[in-house]
């Protein structure tokens, strides 16, 4: 396991009490940074903790802050965290740990703390989440060899998984400027697909989602500057939920021979907090073990201190809900239980080979895991997994079926990192509601 400090003590309390319930996603173990509003206020960096965002900004003005945590803080203060971002991981570690102190219940000035609870503290209920970084690329990678699998069985039934798949992590570059915060709703996009033999334009039919998780790059490399694998960690801020919506009939028909494109640009949503590559520390696991007759990593990939710890252990779940199931005051039915342990790649992995060719990565972009997907029916994660590529329907609750989203549904993602001995730490919400397709521009009205 990566090396721990006093931030993961599980005996540590918060002087905020919802941090302390045991069910809350921002214990103090977590912390992680986002971009808020509330009120008048302009866009803002804050730490989450428990049901309340700590204001990196009214920190600052209290003058609570000293050294690298005081760089780091008046870093992330503004309307995007890529100045952090910018600065290495060092700035946001001092920040961690002084937060840390801070926050904690035995802290010896908590007293002066608590009575300043109203300036540094805000409800989340009384905040609105910002894109916590501006994205100047975003990445998508297709990682999980159970996804890579069951998604070539409909081109490549006897041999589903591409020839490269075990000697690199296969992407495309997609694209930032839909990158969108949660909440936002997703309109249903037009576009172009195969209807039996007849190509046709209009509202996509088989809109899909894809449960991913995002890494958020840090300082970046220079053009032409590769990344060793032990240097990728340094290179890693955080991580989010991210949800690659895919208008599958749409791919079908554009994809070859150059990749996707219109199917995936339409809009990704992304959770609003970055949790911390430090924060995820005590959840890291071995890289993917590999069956026996798989290729090692190319000597670039591979590392000893990446092969004992480059994994990650977080639970990921999907939760969908219908307007219909809304109405009735029905729950979200869960239609997907996951896990990254499941990645055939990792992070580290995924940062050298993308800056392999000298490609420079830069603060903020964001890399994609791709569909995490696992070996069971219940990891299965997107619908046209789910679905059997089309040929079955999801039973919901109340009697309702899907095959692909309808307009109205919504659908949440949530993840969750546990281990025996630390305190369990989760990402927030990540979700959105399709709207209809919009109406083309000067089609007559029916
Ligand atoms: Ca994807």
């Amino acid at each position: 396991m990566p090396k721990l400090d006093e931030t993961h003590d599980p005996s540590r309390h918060s002087w905020v009490k919802s941090a302390n319930d045991g069910t809350t996603d921002f214990p103090i173990q977590n912390l992680p940074l986002g971009v808020f509003r509330n009120g008048a206020g302009g866009a803002r960096g804050g730490v989450a903790i428990g049901d309340h965002i700590l204001d990196l900004a009214a920190v600052l003005k209290a003058n609570l802050l000293t050294g690298d945590a005081k760089v780091a803080a008046e870093a992330a203060s503004g309307p995007t965290l890529n100045p952090l971002m910018a600065l290495g991981n060092r700035y946001a570690s001092a920040l961690r740990r002084e937060f840390s102190n801070l926050l904690r219940a035995d802290n010896s000035e908590r007293a002066k703390l608590e009575a300043m609870a109203d300036t540094l503290l805000v409800p989340m209920a009384k905040a609105q989440m910002q894109l916590p970084a501006a994205v100047g690329a975003f990445t998508d990678f297709m990682v999980s060899i159970y996804h890579t699998e069951r998604a070539g069985r409909a081109s490549r039934p006897d041999n589903p998984i591409p020839p490269n798949f075990k000697y690199l992590p296969i992407a495309y570059n997609s694209r930032a400027s839909s990158v969108r915060v949660s909440g936002e709703p997703v309109k249903r996009p037009n576009g172009q697909f195969k209807n039996g033999e007849a190509i046709e334009f209009g509202p996509c039919r088989w809109l899909d989602f894809e449960l991913e998780v995002g890494v958020f790059v840090g300082p970046g490399n220079a053009l032409g500057t590769p990344i060793a694998i032990d240097q990728a960690p340094d290179q890693i801020f955080g991580y989010c939920l991210l949800n690659d919506w895919s208008a599958r009939d749409i791919q079908r028909w554009e994809m070859m021979p150059l990749g996707p494109f219109l199917s995936k640009s339409l809009s990704t949503t992304i959770s609003p907090w970055v949790i911390t590559a430090d924060a995820l520390k005590p959840f890291a696991v071995p890289a993917f073990k590999r069956p026996a007759g798989d290729p090692a990593p190319l000597p670039y990939l591979y590392s000893a201190a990446d092969q004992a710890e480059g994994g990650l252990d977080i639970d990921l779940e999907v939760h969908l809900s219908t307007a219909k199931m809304r109405a009735a005051g029905a729950a979200p039915a869960r239609v997907t239980a996951t896990n990254t342990k499941h990645l055939y790649w990792n992070p580290a992995q995924l940062v050298t080979h993308h800056a392999s060719n000298g490609c420079n990565l830069q603060p903020g972009d964001i890399l994609a895991t791709g569909t995490v997907s696992g070996p069971t029916d219940e990891s299965r994660a997107c619908l046209i997994e789910l679905n059997d590529r089309g040929a079955t329907k999801i039973p919901l609750p109340g009697g309702e079926t899907r095959t692909f989203l309808e307009d109205g549904d919504e659908v949440a993602f949530s993840g969750r990192a546990a281990r025996d001995g630390y305190v369990s730490i989760g990402f927030g919400e990540c979700s959105a509601r399709i709207d209809p397709a919009p109406a083309w521009p000067g089609a007559q009205k029916g």
